[in-house]
């Protein structure tokens, strides 16, 4: 599983995620989602360490960041 999930349906485009990143994981996706904004997306998820930088950022609290950690994954929300 990706450690960063966007939540296509409520992001407004803003591309702050995207600026933001500092592994520059994420990219503006092509198409429209329902709202007819383009949605930030994770293009690079191997670059991605978790650091949820783009959670924090996100104004629509579009985006989860699951930490690993050493036995178990646990989730951390942010925003
Ligand atoms: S969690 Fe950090 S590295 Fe991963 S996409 Fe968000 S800002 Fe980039
Ligand atoms: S910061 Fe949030 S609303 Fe803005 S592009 Fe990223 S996911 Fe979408």
């Amino acid at each position: 599983m990706d450690l960063c999930q966007i939540n296509e349906r409520v992001c407004k485009g803003c591309e702050l995620c995207v600026k933001f990143c500092p592994q520059h994981a994420l990219e503006m996706s092509e198409g429209r989602n329902s709202a007819g904004f383009h949605p930030a997306y994770l293009a690079h998820p191997d670059l991605c360490t978790g650091c949820a930088l783009c959670a924090e950022m996100c104004p629509e609290a579009g985006i989860v960041v699951y930490r690993r950690q050493k036995a178990r994954a646990s989730q951390t929300q942010t925003g």
